[in-house]
C-alpha cells in the first residue's frame, strides 16, 4: 500500500520530537528486552513512579533470564512486595524457566515467539518485539488509542482492530522502536485525555480533532446504557 503525504509527514514531525523528548527511564535507555520485558511487566498496572525502585532492585537481585528462573518463587514474589497482582511476578519467574528450556537463556526475538510467554499479551509482545527488536509491529494502548482517533477526528467508537491496523501502517521502514514509542510518550505527555496540550503538540497541523475543535470530544465515550425499568409479575400458588 502506498503512504501519503500525510503519514509521511506525521512520521516525520513525530521521529524528530522523540528525539528531543525522550523521557529519562531506565528501560528506556537500553534495548536489552529481557530489561523490556520487566519493565512492561510491571507497568502493566502501575504507575512509572511506583514503579522505579522496584526495577531498580528487581534487576540488581535478577540482572538476567536466568538468574530469574534459578531463583526460587518466594523470593520472587518478595521482591514484587507491594506492587500488586502477584501473579504477574508468578508468571515473569515460570516465562524465564521456558525461555531457558525452549531458548537456550536468549530471549526470544520474534512476536509469534514472545507472546507465547506465560503473562504476556498483545501489547506487551509487541512492545518487546518493536523496541528491542525493531520489528515493525504496533503498540496500542489508551494513549495511542487517543491519539489515532483525535488525529482521524474519529467520532464513532471504531472497532480495536481499526487501531491496531492504522498503528501498523503508521509505523516507518526501520524506525519501529523509536516511532512506537514517540506515539505513546505522545498520548501521555501532550495528548492528554482531558485537556490535550495542543499548542505543545508536534503533530498539530495535521491533526483533524483540532481543525474542527473537538479534541476535548474525542475519543467519544462509551454510551452508558439507559437503567431499565424491570417489571415483575409474582405469581403465588396456595397449597390447600
Ligand atoms: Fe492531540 Fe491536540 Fe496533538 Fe491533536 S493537536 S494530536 S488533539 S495534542
Amino acid at each position: 500500500m502506498r503512504t501519503s503525504e500525510k503519514t509521511r509527514k506525521l512520521r516525520q514531525l513525530l521521529l524528530e520530537w522523540y528525539a528531543l523528548h525522550k523521557p529519562d527511564l531506565p528501560w528506556r535507555a537500553r534495548r536489552e528486552p529481557y530489561e523490556i520485558w520487566i519493565s512492561e511487566i510491571m507497568l502493566q498496572q502501575t504507575r512509572v513512579q511506583t514503579v522505579l525502585p522496584y526495577y531498580e532492585r528487581f534487576l540488581r537481585r535478577f540482572p538476567t533470564v536466568r538468574a530469574l528462573a534459578e531463583a526460587k518463587e518466594p523470593e520472587v514474589i518478595s521482591l514484587w512486595a507491594g506492587l500488586g497482582y502477584y501473579s504477574r511476578a508468578r508468571n515473569l519467574h515460570r516465562a524465564a524457566k521456558l525461555i531457558g528450556e525452549r531458548y537456550q537463556w536468549n530471549f526470544p526475538e520474534k512476536l509469534a515467539e514472545i507472546i507465547e510467554l506465560p503473562g504476556v499479551g498483545r501489547y506487551t509482545a509487541g512492545a518487546i518485539a518493536s523496541i528491542a527488536f525493531n520489528e515493525p509491529v504496533p503498540i496500542v494502548d489508551g494513549n495511542v488509542r487517543r491519539v489515532i482517533s483525535r488525529l482521524h477526528g474519529t467520532e464513532s467508537r471504531p472497532p480495536e482492530a481499526y487501531f491496531w491496523k492504522t498503528a501498523k501502517e503508521w509505523i516507518p521502514d526501520g524506525r519501529a522502536a523509536e516511532f512506537n514509542q514517540a506515539v505513546m510518550e505522545l498520548g501521555a505527555v501532550v495528548c492528554t485525555p482531558a485537556t490535550p496540550l495542543c499548542l505543545k503538540c508536534p503533530v498539530r497541523s495535521l491533526c483533524e480533532a483540532r481543525k474542527r475543535g473537538i479534541q476535548d470530544k474525542i475519543p467519544v465515550r462509551r454510551a452508558i446504557p439507559e437503567a431499565r425499568a424491570v417489571r415483575l409479575v409474582m405469581l403465588v400458588v396456595e397449597g390447600k
